[in-house]
């Protein structure tokens, strides 16, 4: 029989597993912080368990840790490593630092099966689900890694966002336990508004995820209208817009945020004019509370589709945020090293095409709202 890995459990899940060994269930709370508090990677460490329950371990569990294929830095401090999930795939995680927080962006597939026409991971197509341990392997090893490096015992990361390669709420069995860990007390103890999940819309699963583990929600939409997110995501077409607003404003009734962010991938003469603006305003407009996040279109080949000019980004925000629904544009990040979440599958399957993309992690810059008499000037 393989050795059960102990990243799958969440607490709850590692307290059963510590029960059928005829273990305690303070034992299974003590383990848990061994592994995801202090990082340790060997039984044999844990110096304050019971060498009988050690010697238990070592027979039928493991700690299965993702082998790094690659790890890159920035001169601005970000880091992508790509992990290989075996069967020839690979995914990617970005550690982002900034003044007041270090957000850790993390796969939930191998591929996608969403498709958006914007997404390098969409147009990989499908691999596979990843388990619930190699979710949470990336966040080990960004957490411990950072910390040894670092020479600290201090947290590293400090916000969780699902938003590298995978459509996490396609993967949900997988994602809830996951979850559950980074918000344990006795493991990552990270606060539900700092773990958020990205959707395209997975309707049901939305709200699914307000009774399992309502954490912050960001949802990718991209598009004003049902035809052209059709085209654009195209599990719209079974979850169209007004079903997936309805979930959104379930879903505030639960979340730990009072607002949905919403995405909005920018793309040139496709979904970036004022009339879309002004549609997308009538369409949220006191019907849900959000914000928006203006995205720029990291392009690659396949895509046919260009990154909308700075001053049509800006012009889009002035409108959005003229109408009184707050606004920011997303600044790149990791430049110099092809640093990105959303599209990171370019690199993965076909390694020797991946310094043709412009692989960019963005970052919240904050649009400043207009200056009275510079209105007209922008709106124009
Ligand atoms: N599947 C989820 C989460 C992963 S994608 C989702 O779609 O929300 C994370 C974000 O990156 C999404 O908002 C997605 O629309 C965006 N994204 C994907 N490809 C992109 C690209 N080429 N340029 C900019 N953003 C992109
Ligand atoms: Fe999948 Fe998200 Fe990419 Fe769409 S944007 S293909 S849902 S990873």
């Amino acid at each position: 029989m393989d050795a059960v890995n102990l990243l799958d459990y969440d607490l709850e899940g590692l307290t059963a597993f510590c029960e059928q060994l005829g273990e305690k269930r303070f034992r299974a709370t003590q383990l848990f912080r061994w592994i995801h508090q202090k990082g340790a990677t060997d039984f044999d460490q844990m110096s304050d368990l019971a060498k009988s329950l050690r010697g238990k371990l070592q027979g039928v569990a493991t700690l299965k840790r993702l082998p790094v294929i690659s790890e890159h830095v920035s001169s601005d401090g970000t880091i992508k490593w790509l992990f290989d999930v075996g069967g020839g795939n690979a995914v990617e995680s970005v550690y982002i630092p900034e003044d007041d927080r270090a957000t850790l962006c993390i796969s939930s597939q191998a591929g996608c099966a969403v498709g958006c026409r914007f997404c390098s991971t969409g147009h990989q197509g499908f691999s596979r689900n990843l388990t619930t341990g190699e979710i949470l392997a990336q966040l080990w090893h960004a957490e411990h890694a950072l910390r040894q490096r670092l020479g600290t015992t201090e947290r590293i990361v400090s916000n969780v966002v699902m938003m590298g390669m995978g459509e996490p709420l396609q993967n949900y069995n997988a994602l809830v336990p996951a979850l559950k860990v980074m918000l344990d007390d006795h493991g990552y103890g990270l606060s539900r508004r700092r773990v958020t999940v990205s959707t395209s819309g997975v309707v049901p699963m939305i709200e699914r995820l307000k009774h399992d583990c309502p954490v912050a929600l960001a949802v990718s939409l991209h598009a004003p209208n049902d035809a052209l997110r059709d085209e654009l995501v195209p599990i719209n077409k079974k979850y169209p817009i007004h079903e997936l607003l309805d979930a959104c404003r379930d879903y505030l009734t639960a979340a730990p945020r009072d607002f949905i962010t919403f995405e909005y991938c920018m793309l040139d003469g496709v979904n970036d004019t004022d009339e879309h603006a002004r549609e997308l305003i009538t369409l949220v407009k006191g019907r849900i509370n959000c914000k928006f996040n203006l995205i720029p279109f990291n392009p690659f080949p396949q895509s046919g589709l260009h990154r909308s000019q700075a001053p049509r980004v800006q012009a889009f925000a002035r409108m959005l945020a003229d109408a009184g629904i707050v606004t920011t544009v997303r600044k790149t990040r990791g430049d110099d090293i092809d640093a990105a979440c959303g599209q990171l599958a370019g690199e993965v399957q076909d390694r020797t095409n991946a310094r043709d993309r412009m692989l960019r992690q963005p970052v919240e810059a904050k649009v400043a709202a207009p200056k009275p008499g510079e209105r007209n000037r922008h709106a124009h």
